[in-house]
């Protein structure tokens, strides 16, 4: 048929999506939200940004986790708005509570300290159990366990750029197990012990530590102090079976153990983060320079002019946190040998 055959002129046709563009295999793959039913709107609008840049084109699947169970309304428009399939778990009990070693007066106090200090998120209890189950939890829920490779996405993110390739085929087909878009330096008062108990896992497992790892991304004194970089996981693309594997589960099980979720605010990116630039060679660590990403407050805008007009970009690079002083990325070109991309200085700010 001609073009002009083709054009089909009816007004918004109700439940025809355009079909996958993308040729080719899929990986074994899914996107995955934690969120709660309130969240609809947000997450909405990020299922949109990704659909939109990335998933139109393959389609991959999605699995929404909730501590409750996820209302008609939640499940009625993220399957409306998802091209893959759509799947729905809830949280069992035990993976968002207190472990039974926790004392909570003193976790109850720690928050009254931080709620003085104006830590952000230090007086809530919901987001330590967050945390914790985004540390530890998340890669083991029933419905992840039919995954190899996850996509993490959280409400109210944006991308700015086309996204032309299967991200998750170019992890596997490089050797990747995780990879970041923002990489920044974490509050010390949410972390004050977390190199304290990395250290006592080194010491029980030293077989887990990596050779060839990035150490000197989180360290800059050859291990004895962390240097609170970290890659920033409301964005992650990787490997659920390293997760699952015993080096990670054995590196959780020492920090629940200490405590660190409810006695400090230890965050899930800090912690994956240390996870990987340990128990990872550094080549298994990628930087998506190529995903232009938005979580309030930051802005991943990649460096180069023809780069962002061939991918109709619409992020302004003055906003590019990579070149900033609190960013960690620099570091990360450095400790990987890599050439930092041209242009920059100019996109420094
Ligand atoms: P921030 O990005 O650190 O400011 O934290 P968010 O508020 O974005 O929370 C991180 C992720 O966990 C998001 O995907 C939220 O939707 C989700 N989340 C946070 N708190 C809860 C909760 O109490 N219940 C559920 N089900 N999801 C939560
Ligand atoms: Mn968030």
């Amino acid at each position: 048929p001609s073009a002009l055959e083709d054009t089909d002129t009816t007004p918004n046709k109700p439940n025809e999506l355009p079909p996958a563009v993308a040729s080719g295999e899929r990986m074994n793959a899914t996107f995955v939200t934690l969120a709660r039913n309130s969240d609809v709107w947000e997450i909405a609008e990020s299922i949109r940004q990704v659909e939109d840049r990335f998933n139109r084109k393959y389609n991959y699947d999605w699995v929404f986790l909730n501590d409750n169970e996820f209302d008609e309304q939640f499940k009625r428009v993220t399957t409306a708005l998802v091209s893959g399939k759509t799947k729905y778990g809830t949280i069992p009990k035990d993976h968002w509570s207190y472990p039974e070693w926790i004392d909570q007066d003193k976790a109850a106090k720690v928050r009254d300290e931080m709620r003085e200090k104006k830590v952000i998120y230090g007086d809530s209890v919901s987001y330590r159990h967050m945390c914790r189950y985004e540390s530890g939890f998340f890669f083991r829920h029933p419905l992840m366990l039919d995954y190899e490779w996850y996509w993490r996405v959280e409400p109210s993110i944006k991308l700015f750029c086309d996204i032309n390739y299967d991200t998750f085929k170019f992890m596997a087909e490089n050797k990747k197990k995780y990879s970041f878009v923002i990489s920044l330096y974490e509050y010390v008062e949410t972390i004050p012990t977390l190199w304290d108990s990395t250290k006592r896992w080194m010491e029980k497992h030293p077989d887990q530590v990596a050779e060839g790892n990035s150490m000197k991304f989180v360290s800059d004194d050859g291990g004895k102090t962390y240097n609170h970089c970290h890659f920033w996981s409301n964005f992650e693309i990787g490997n659920l079976n390293w997760l699952r594997g015993q080096a990670y589960m054995d590196y959780f099980d020492q920090l629940d153990k200490d405590g660190g979720f409810f006695y400090e605010r230890w965050g899930d990116a800090p912690v994956h983060s240390v996870a990987a630039a340990l128990m990872l060679k550094k080549e298994e660590i990628h930087f998506f320079n190529d995903i232009s990403y938005y979580h309030v407050p930051f802005t991943h805008c990649p460096t180069g002019d023809d780069f962002r007009m061939d991918h109709k970009c619409h992020c302004n690079p003055s906003e590019n946190f990579d070149w900033n002083g609190y960013s960690c990325t620099k570091r990360f070109f450095e400790v990987n040998d890599m050439e930092l991309p041209k242009g920059w200085q100019q996109e420094q700010h």
